[in-house]
Parts: structure tokens; C-alpha cells; sequence
């Protein structure tokens, strides 16, 4: 999978204090085909790996993430850009009615988004109608009918008496769907609806005589949005259908439907990048309350499959005190690390949460994962405890806590001696341990004074 295929790719730069240009090379190439894998067309593909590359490159060291966090935060920030950054509103009409038309092919979910859009909107104090103009496949109407029923919206069909709509059910004697959309909207502004929204047919494929057909109904309706409805799961075709659609009726925006299922999100990417049309509704169920505005942030975790990667770099980015960790850095390599820092460390690594979900959202953090799966945030707390227990001096030096200042720190923390000792023990330990890893990976030569 993706999520797999960039983690494999991104921990490779683990460890590493810089990137380097074949670095970014080797990740890009991996990111490259994991979106391939993900139905990004490869122009889209080629256009996104540029911008990030360059990116890449001419990034500033981040004090707050290591370079494989730094590549998917660049990654991310670059979907989300191309997704299409802050969601775009429904444009109303100066004078109502505002016109919504639905165009996309045969089962991409008009029919089912004419029910949700209406629902949603009456939620926010609009006056919906329907308008019934898929006339081509039988059952098309009632259908509407049903949908329309169900979000408590009239619906404005031909051929009256067909209908199981019941009184909302309005109507027009015509089997042209131009005429049917005319009516429709002429009826709405009557009866003083301020939303009309017009269902229209679809064709398995591409068609001329469809394409005319959905460009009539917008010639003669003038709407103020035509959204083009996508199916989410069809994916490379999804582009030479929107372009087709773009060609043929043009749209203003996008919507995703059956994002409920298991697609990765490839056809927003593309669709968005090559009609540069906004993506602003996506479906998510055959529910009427499954829907929701789009959110480019929630699309480009999906495609990324990293959600939890994702906002552990926000958090840690939000979290971090770079003069802080620099001034640590330097006294870990001189050995010269206070329970004081150690206790600060501990307090801003839990500021991120319980240490068991910070491990869980490293991507392959495994070793470190199992050597750390012991401490809970109960031994955190102790540790606390005990360290506040002691003077700012023996803080400073834990050298100097004699057997008597252990027994008080143990009674006035709440713990035994025996975890007091354990607690100086181990700091010492680590102490010792970090001083020589950092002098190894600085190439500083880890002067381990104190010890
Ligand atoms: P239309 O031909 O474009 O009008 O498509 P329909 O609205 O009739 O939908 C075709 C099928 O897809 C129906 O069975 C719907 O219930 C289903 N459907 C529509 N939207 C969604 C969705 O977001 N998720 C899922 N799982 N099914 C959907
Ligand atoms: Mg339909």
C-alpha cells in the first residue's frame, strides 16, 4: 500500500541530520510510484514530485522534526495544496432561485446527492426543490421522488400521477427534460423556493447526445453551479471522464462520491489538478446524512494513509522549544544532562499525549517501541513525583542524595526508597548512554565528563 510504501521509503532517513539531493531522489522516486499505485494520473504525478523535490531541496533544517517527518509534512502540504486548500462554498444567486445542476455518468450518485444536497442545505435554512430531468432511465423519477420524500424536499417531475412522492410531489406534462428543467426552475421561483437542484440522466460511458443533452439543460437554466458527480472507485478513468464532462458541459466544482469505500483517493488528486475545478462535496454512504463539505487536509491524509504520522508532526511542531532542545543537546553530549532537564524532556514528550499512542503513530518505530513498551504513564507519574521531591541541587547533582535524602524523598513522594534508588540508577545509566550516542552520531567524540 501507499501508507506502507512511504513509511519503507521514509525510514531509510531515519537517523540521518540532513538531507541530502539523493535522499530526496530515492524518497521521491518511492512517492513517485506509490501515487501511480494510488490512480494519480502520471502528469499530475510528475507536476506534484517536481514541486516537492524543489521543496525538498531548498528546505531550512527543521529543529522541531527529523528528515523523514520533514518529508511527509512537504508532502502533505503539497496534496492538500493541490486538492485545493480551503473548501470553496456554494455560490448563491443575487436574486433566488440559485440553480444547482447535477451532471456525471449513469450511477456515479446524482440521484442520491440531490437527496443529501437538499437535506443539507434546508439544515441551514434554505427552501429546496428538486427538479426530476433524468428521463432516460426508467425509474429515474421516482427514484428522486423517494430520495426527495426522505429529505422532506418537494420534487418537481413530469408526468404527474406516477408519483410516490405524495403531496410534495409537483409536476409538468413533458417528456423533454430541457422543458421539464425550464418548468422546474420557473416553478421554484413561484413558490418562492430559494434552492433549485436539477437531477439530470447519465450515460454508462461518455456520449455525444448525453453531453448535448446536459449542455441544453444548462444553456436553458443558467445554473450558478454545476457540480460534475464522481465516483471516487473508477479511478485512472476519472480523468479522461472529467475532461470529457469539462469539454462537453463545463462544470464549477466537484463531487466525490462513494468515499466510503475503499478507494485511495488517487481521482481527487487528479481531477482537481487537471480541470483546476475545486473539489466541494464528498459522499460517503448511500445515507441521506452521509456527506459532508470536502476537506483537503482529511483527502490528503487518505492518500497518504498517514493520518496519525500526520498529526504527530503537528504536534510536535506545536509542542517543541527549539532554543530548549538545543540547549539539552549540547548538555546530553557533555554528559552533563540535570534531573531537572530529564523531568522537562519527560513533561513535554507527555504534553503530546500518552507515551503508548506517540509510540504508536512513529512509522517504523518498532525497536524503540518494544524498548519503551514497559514505561506507562503511571511510572511517568512516580518519576515525576520523585524528582519534585528533591532540592534544585540534588537535581543538579544527584551525586550528592545521600541514603537519609533518599528515605525523605520517598516518604515525601509517595514512593519507596527502592524506586528512588532505581530512578538515580537509571538516570545515570542513560545519562552515560546518551552522552556516548550523541558524541557518536556528532562525530564529537562524546566527552562523558561527569562520568
Ligand atoms: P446516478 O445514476 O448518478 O443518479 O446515481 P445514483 O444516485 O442512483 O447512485 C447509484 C448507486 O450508488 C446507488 O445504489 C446509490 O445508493 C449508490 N451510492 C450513491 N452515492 C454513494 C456513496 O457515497 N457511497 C456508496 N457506498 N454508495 C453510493
Ligand atoms: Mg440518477
Amino acid at each position: 500500500s501507499l501508507s506502507d510504501r512511504l513509511t519503507g521509503a521514509l525510514k531509510d532517513l531515519r537517523g540521518k541530520g540532513r538531507l541530502t539531493d539523493s535522499d530526496i531522489d530515492a524518497t521521491a522516486r518511492e512517492i513517485r510510484l506509490a501515487l501511480l499505485d494510488a490512480d494519480v494520473s502520471l502528469p499530475v504525478v510528475r507536476t506534484f514530485i517536481a514541486n516537492v523535490k524543489e521543496r525538498a531541496k531548498g528546505s531550512e533544517v527543521s529543529a522541531a522534526l527529523n528528515p523523514a517527518q520533514q518529508i511527509v509534512k512537504i508532502v502533505n502540504e503539497e496534496l492538500v495544496g493541490i486538492l485545493g486548500g480551503e473548501t470553496r462554498r456554494i455560490q448563491l444567486a443575487k436574486t433566488p432561485p440559485t440553480v444547482i445542476m447535477l451532471a456525471g455518468l449513469q450511477g456515479a450518485g446524482k440521484t442520491t446527492l440531490a437527496g443529501k444536497l437538499s437535506k443539507w442545505l434546508a439544515g441551514q435554512g434554505h427552501t429546496p426543490m428538486l427538479v426530476a430531468c433524468d428521463l432516460q432511465r426508467p425509474g429515474a423519477v421516482q427514484q428522486l421522488q423517494i430520495v426527495g420524500e426522505r429529505a422532506g424536499v418537494p420534487v418537481f417531475a413530469p408526468h404527474p400521477g406516477t408519483s410516490v412522492g405524495g403531496e410534495g410531489t409537483l409536476g409538468v406534462s413533458s417528456g423533454d427534460p430541457v422543458a421539464v428543467a425550464q418548468a422546474g426552475v420557473a416553478e421554484a421561483k413561484t413558490r418562492q423556493h430559494d434552492v433549485v437542484i436539477i437531477d439530470t440522466a447519465g450515460r454508462l460511458g461518455i456520449d455525444a447526445e448525453l453531453m448535448r443533452q446536459a449542455s441544453d439543460i444548462r444553456d436553458a437554466t443558467s445554473p450558478d453551479e454545476v457540480l460534475f458527480v464522481l465516483d471516487a472507485m473508477i479511478g485512472q478513468d476519472a480523468v479522461s471522464t472529467a475532461q470529457a464532462f469539462a469539454e462537453g458541459v463545463d462544470f464549477t466544482g466537484v463531487v466525490l462520491t462513494k468515499l466510503d469505500g475503499d478507494a485511495r483517493g488517487g481521482a481527487a488528486l487528479s481531477v482537481r489538478e487537471i480541470t483546476g475545478r475545486p473539489i466541494m462535496f464528498a459522499s460517503t454512504g448511500e445515507k441521506l446524512e452521509d456527506f459532508d463539505v470536502f476537506h483537503p487536509d482529511r483527502m490528503a491524509s487518505r492518500i497518504l494513509g498517514m493520518g496519525d504520522v500526520l498529526s504527530l508532526i503537528e504536534q510536535a511542531e506545536q509542542h517543541f522549544d527549539a532554543e530548549e532542545a538545543e540547549r539539552t543537546a549540547a548538555k546530553i553530549s557533555q554528559g552533563e544532562l540535570t534531573l531537572d532537564d530529564f523531568l522537562q524532556q519527560m513533561l513535554m514528550i507527555r504534553k503530546m499525549g500518552p507515551i503508548g499512542n506517540l509510540l504508536g503513530m512513529l512509522p517504523g518505530a518498532g525497536d524503540m517501541k518494544d524498548a519503551l513498551s514497559q514505561v506507562d504513564d503511571r511510572q511517568l507519574d512516580k518519576i515525576q513525583a520523585i524528582i519534585r521531591g528533591m532540592t534544585p541541587a540534588e537535581r543538579d547533582n544527584p551525586k550528592i542524595i545521600n541514603a537519609s535524602r533518599r528515605i525523605r524523598i520517598a516518604k515525601g513522594s509517595g514512593v519507596t526508597v527502592t524506586d528512588v534508588n532505581q530512578l538515580v540508577d537509571r538516570f545515570f545509566a542513560a545519562r552515560k548512554m546518551m552522552s556516548q550516542m550523541s558524541g557518536r552520531m556528532m562525530g564529537m567524540g562524546g566527552g562523558n565528563r561527569k562520568n
